[in-house]
């Protein structure tokens, strides 16, 4: 089944509703998006000889017409391959060359880039441009009729380490993604609408399916990305807003809401992820916007789709065991399972520590012609994620870390977020990241890279707040200031990046 389906099926049965929004302003109802897709697809198609399986890549901020050339890919059967749109234009020619696009689409300032990366004659598609509102008018053509195990997103991994690899999801990853939004994430309804802050050729992008398939409204902000002031705006104007948001920009929305006097009434859910929300954060937005709140834990190789932290458990305030279990990344959706295990794949007991593994619908095809590091991540029949973490008795799973960000001291393994935890309880730490040293004594030494509310804080006040909550053995050994963290495009915080700028060599 292709997954555009889902928009024709809107198209059908809610053909008025209001379905594209740039800011306030509906741009186009169900019909005319699904009429327009259609249109952009037969272009793709006839005049771009775009064959289904072949691969077409999206290079482009958020934008209205980003959500229409990545249903017009599906449903003329061809492969969406969304690029970051940070990327510098040589690590763009990498997925090209390594997806084999043949044709990509791009907004019209990225143009250049686009033009520079393009060494093997691919066509080149100006979103939004003359040529574009010419196709979406053309002809339609049918919704090509694509088989459950067909790639139908090529995403390539953010690529903090190593080369980017890509990742084959299929119509059936998708549609089992986007029914596992309605069994443990949130319903949707008629009047809601998604807005897309966070950049759509990751989790965001996703998100626009199972908005799609309640005929709900889909709403790209007009600076394109992420600006607390507009998105806070654009709530109060739109309402019933879903946005799905990393952790960091949950804690500038908050920031923002305070300074203002605001209490995001406009919103209807937050779904946060992809990466570690920390405790503090987390109690401080729902103090400030209520209980609106869901969390997901995914990866790009089971997209926004392993663990969910449910509404009613971040709510249950009384549950003897809340504070750990807004700690944790919540229970495995309904479609997956999820265990913990050990170097020779064999389960932990509960509350031990192990490497996550997940198997079930969502679960990628493998990567894109690599098929060792396929069978490495898949061996055994299960996702191995790289991540580390522990599961409880009733089956919450708590993070660490990255296997790779554990910091060993003096033969001692150090989980850099719970260091963070501890300095993010102070009142003028607004951002850290824990990393580890090289060191001649001790192997590795724990050092803090902070951001100041205000003025920085003495190290003795730090260090006294450590030794109350944690080891000794944990504490950093040196703080350094910093105005922001090194982010990539999705709000991770780029650790290598930060230690190589900043770190003595
Ligand atoms: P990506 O494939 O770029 O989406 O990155 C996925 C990685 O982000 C995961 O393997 C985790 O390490 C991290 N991540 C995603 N969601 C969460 C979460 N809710 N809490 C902590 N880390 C997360």
């Amino acid at each position: 089944m292709n997954i555009s389906s889902l928009l024709r099926r809107s198209a059908q049965l809610f053909p008025d509703r209001p379905a594209l929004l740039h800011g306030a302003r509906v741009l186009h109802d169900y019909r005319q998006l699904a009429a327009r897709v259609a249109a952009l697809a037969a272009f793709l198609r006839e005049r771009c000889a775009v064959a289904p399986g072949d691969r077409v890549a999206i290079y482009s901020a958020n934008g209205p017409q980003y959500l229409e050339a990545q249903h017009a890919i599906h449903w003329c059967g061809a492969v969406t391959v969304p690029v970051n749109y940070k990327l510098h234009a040589r690590e763009l020619a990498y997925v090209l060359q390594d997806s084999g696009a043949r044709v990509l689409c791009t907004s019209p300032t990225l143009h250049d880039a686009a033009r520079q990366a393009c060494a093997a004659g691919e066509r080149v598609l100006v979103l939004g441009s003359a040529e574009w509102e010419q196709a979406a008018h053309g002809t339609p053509m049918a919704l090509h009729d694509a088989a459950p195990e067909d790639v139908a997103w090529l995403f390539y991994t953010s690529g903090t380490t190593g080369r980017p690899k890509g990742v084959m999801l299929t119509q059936r990853n998708l549609l089992a993604m986007t029914m596992a939004y309605f069994t443990d994430v949130d319903e949707v309804a008629a009047g809601d609408a998604m807005v897309y802050a966070a950049p759509m050729s990751h989790g965001a992008g996703l998100y626009n399916y199972a908005h799609l398939l309640r005929g709900a409204r889909h709403v790209v902000p007009e600076s394109g990305g992420f600006d607390p002031a507009e998105l806070a705006d654009l709530a109060a104007r739109i309402g019933h807003l879903t946005l799905f948001a990393a952790p960091t920009m949950v804690h500038r929305l908050v920031a923002h809401l305070q300074r203002a006097g605001g209490d995001g009434s406009g919103f209807k859910t937050i779904v946060y992820g992809g990466g570690p929300m920390y405790v503090e954060d987390l109690r401080r937005a729902m103090d400030v916007m209520g209980q609106k709140f869901v969390q997901i834990y995914g990866q790009g190789e089971s997209p926004m789709t392993i663990t969910a932290l449910a509404r009613e458990q971040l709510m249950a305030t009384d549950h003897p065991r809340w504070t750990d279990r807004i700690a944790s990344v919540g229970v495995a959706h309904a479609c997956v399972q999820v265990r913990v295990a050990d170097a020779e794949d064999r389960d932990v007991p509960t509350g031990e520590l192990g490497e996550v593994l997940v198997r079930g619908e969502t679960v990628m095809a493998g990567y894109w012609n690599k098929p060792e590091a396929t069978a490495q991540t898949l061996r055994g029949g299960w996702l191995h994620t790289g991540d580390i973490g522990s599961l409880d008795a009733d089956g919450f799973l708590t993070l660490r870390d990255r296997s790779k960000d554990v910091i060993i001291s003096g033969g001692s393994n150090i989980y850099p977020r719970e260091v963070e935890e501890v300095l993010l309880l102070h009142p003028r730490v607004s951002e850290v990241a824990v990393v580890g040293e090289r060191d001649a004594d001790w192997g590795e030494i724990v050092v803090a890279f902070l951001v100041a509310e205000g003025e920085p804080v003495p190290d003795a006040e730090l260090d006294a707040l450590c030794l109350s909550h944690i080891a000794r053995f944990k504490r950093p050994k040196h703080y350094r200031w910093l105005p922001s963290l090194p982010k990539n495009a999705y709000g991770k915080v780029l650790r290598r990046e930060m230690k190589r700028l900043h770190s003595p060599s």
